[in-house]
């Protein structure tokens, strides 16, 4: 387990979560720290086009889905009368699995009176690991047609090591993906813009992590180009402003192209450090 673990997470996509995240990261590891970054984003990762990994280990993510003897089953229908998920159909004596519908959860192996289903495991993502910049990175992907995931997250979580540092970048939004990659960190920081479609999604996203008891704090992206509804809200709220971004050309040229932000503008580099050393302070305080 790292010493610190941070979730960059954000109440809807395209608020810059992920250019903090990966800035961040690389920001810290040029400070000497043993850091990682770890992008829990499964549906859509895209930390890897900034930070160009060297990736030196796979492992795939499975889940246990049920396979159906055709020469012990009576086709007696209680699998798939107890299958939540209609992820069985009994068509005459024979049983029709949908897969991408089971959510391994077990059950019908268990009522088969004929012990007619065992379990078979079914590759649903897959976990990356290897290096970048002088961090270490990990991410996920789900595989296409799954469904599944959480267990993708939850094998991309596990898979963080010992690194003194933990920046995991989660998936937008305030839904299960999002709780599973957040849940148990020292400290989130919520990425949000001065907007009032910003000030929404923040809303929601502050209401998931005081739910979830988690200390965080809030990072104003672009913070020149709204009002300032976000952080009158902030200190209506009580929640602390950990740092305000102001638009920057070079920064945008450099997200645009892949490139990290911190390698075009000095200023930035000094603000990912800046908000650093007040998460830490945040985290423990
Ligand atoms: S419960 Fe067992 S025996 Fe009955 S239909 Fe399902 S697999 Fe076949
Ligand atoms: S494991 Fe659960 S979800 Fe999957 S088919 Fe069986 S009962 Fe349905």
């Amino acid at each position: 387990m790292p010493n610190l673990t941070i979730a960059v997470a954000s109440g809807k996509g395209g608020t810059g979560k992920t250019t903090v995240a990966t800035n961040l990261t690389v920001a810290l590891a040029r400070e000497g720290l043993d850091v990682a970054y770890v992008d829990c984003d499964v549906e859509e990762p895209n930390g890897h086009i900034f930070l160009q990994p060297t990736v030196d280990r796979e492992e795939e993510a499975r889940v246990a889905i049920p396979s159906i003897d055709p020469d012990i089953c009576t086709g007696c229908g209680e699998c798939s009368d107890f299958c939540q998920y209609n992820a069985l159909a009994v068509l005459g004596p024979s049983v029709m699995l949908f897969p991408e519908l089971c959510h391994s959860c077990g059950g019908c192996r268990l009522v088969c009176p004929e012990k007619a289903i065992t379990e078979i495991p079914k590759t649903v993502g897959r976990v990356r690991t290897g290096t970048s910049h002088e961090a270490g990175f990990i991410d996920g992907t789900l595989e296409v047609g799954a469904t599944q995931i959480h267990p993708v997250t939850s094998l991309v979580r596990r898979t963080v090591g010992s690194h003194q540092c933990a920046v995991i970048d989660a998936p937008p939004g305030t839904t299960c993906p999002t709780i599973e990659a957040v849940r148990d960190v020292d400290y989130v920081v919520l990425v949000t813009e001065p907007t009032p479609f910003g000030l929404n999604d923040l809303e929601l996203a502050v209401g998931m992590v005081r739910e979830l008891g988690l200390r965080f704090g809030v990072v104003i992206n672009r913070s020149d180009i709204g009002d300032d509804r976000v952080e009158t809200f902030c200190i209506r709220e009580n929640i602390p402003v950990l740092l305000s971004i102001p638009y920057d050309l070079e920064c945008a040229r450099a997200y645009a192209g892949g490139h990290l932000a911190i390698d075009r503008s000095e200023t930035f580099r000094h603000m990912m450090v800046d908000l650093y050393h007040r998460v830490e302070e945040g985290a423990h305080d």
